[in-house]
């Protein structure tokens, strides 16, 4: 992979439980190549199997970092077997493993043996992070069900903001001023007041509000499955006046 072009991939744009259980969409999370650099983030059950069948050949064992955002099953399903797979079985002590404290320990979802395999183990919360040529910065915690964390990555100047799972809230255009590409997780069309995630009035709200250059949605509920999805881009880039594009399985992005 080393001095390919530099791309985020997205492996899997499924969002919450009936997605993810249908497989309607991949839960495979999101892969992240820079310089010599890469990263997976969020991988939901069926990740291994994604990234060994994808025809870009990803190297799990060429991994820097495993990040959790949180530790629902649709981000951390296959957490544990990334982990080895990047370690090599353990065999090679490297790799970092990045995830918020409640992800750990007896109500998480690593498992105690796995966390002797990579070089670190780093706690995500708020504050300034670096794997290898990739810094980012956590700036709020999320209002979601676990300890969750949006990921604000550096690429060379380009800041790239992944949110991740959250219900709306008033500060959080703030937060993610400066971002060049913002990806949000959308999980309803229509605005449900009892789950903590996204609808997309809300999500189309943050794009004008933080002004990005484009904006990418992924993280699809339900409901979102059987929509014309080149019409709903038409709709949300013109209605914001920033390019948006709702993600698709496999989706590269050039860094
Ligand atoms: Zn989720
Ligand atoms: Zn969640």
């Amino acid at each position: 992979m080393k001095n390919d072009k530099d791309f985020i991939k997205f492996l899997g744009t499924a969002g919450a439980r009936f997605v993810m259980i249908t497989q309607l969409r991949s839960s495979a999370g999101i892969w992240i190549k820079y310089k010599d650099t890469n990263i997976l983030i969020d991988p939901g059950p069926g990740s291994l199997v994604n990234i060994l069948k994808n025809r870009e050949r990803l190297n799990p064992e060429e991994l820097n970092a495993v990040i959790l955002t949180h530790k629902h099953l649709d981000h951390s399903g296959d957490v544990n077997v990334m982990v080895e797979a990047m370690t090599r079985g353990g065999h090679a002590k490297k790799g970092a493993l990045i995830a918020p404290r409640d992800a750990f320990g007896a109500d998480g979802v690593i498992y105690k043996y796995l966390c002797q395999y990579p070089k670190e183990i780093v706690i995500l919360k708020k504050g300034k992070f670096s794997v290898g040529d990739i810094k980012f910065d956590v700036v709020t915690r999320n209002l979601h069900g676990a300890e969750t964390y949006g990921l604000k990555m550096d690429f060379g100047g380009k800041i790239v903001s992944f949110v991740g799972d959250t219900k709306y809230f008033r500060e959080l255009a703030g937060f993610y001023r400066g971002t060049d590409i913002l990806v949000l997780n959308v999980v309803f069309t229509k605005k449900r007041k009892e789950y903590d995630h996204l609808s997309i009035d809300e999500a189309l709200e943050l794009v004008k509000e933080i002004k990005p250059k484009r904006a990418i949605f992924t993280h699809f509920g339900m409901n979102f499955i059987n929509q014309e999805f080149n019409l709903r881009d038409k709709e949300y880039t013109s209605s914001t006046g920033v390019k948006v594009k709702c993600a698709y399985d496999g989706m590269n992005i050039d860094l």
